[in-house]
């Protein structure tokens, strides 16, 4: 699996060709808002590296994948999100056509704020 595709949007948006409203970052993962957001908080989390979904992961990525877990809950709450339980978040990965993925770079959505949103 290369490390980035070249007509990938969000491999242009980790190489800042694409420019976004960044989020949080590291070494393995960026965190940016959604350009279409439907729900007032709602940004996608992904590695930097180029995986095409989450059907391509392996045991290899379960660190990545553990770690933006555990991001979720935090970046939601420094993005506006209200504690659990009263607010809290939801977090999604659509994967594959009729997962509804459109980019095909793995990525994870992070939704929250007052109701009712734009979808879901
Ligand atoms: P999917 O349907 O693949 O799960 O979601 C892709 C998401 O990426 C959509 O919610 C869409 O609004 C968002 N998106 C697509 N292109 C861009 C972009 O260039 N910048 C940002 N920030 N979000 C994007
Ligand atoms: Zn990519």
């Amino acid at each position: 699996m290369s490390h980035s595709d070249p007509a990938c949007i969000f491999c242009k948006i980790v190489e800042g060709k694409i420019p976004s409203r960044k989020v949080y970052e590291d070494d393995e993962i960026l965190a940016f808002h959604d350009i279409h957001p439907w729900a007032p908080v709602h940004f996608l989390m992904i590695p930097k590296a180029h995986v095409p979904s989450l059907a391509h992961v392996s045991d290899d990525h379960a660190p990545l994948l553990g770690r933006m877990m555990t991001l979720a809950p935090r970046l939601a709450l420094q993005e506006g999100c209200r504690p659990y339980p009263e607010g809290g978040h939801r977090v999604v990965v659509n994967t594959g056509a009729e997962g509804g993925q459109e980019v095909h770079h793995l990525h994870v959505h992070v939704m929250g704020g007052p109701r009712p949103w734009l979808k879901g």
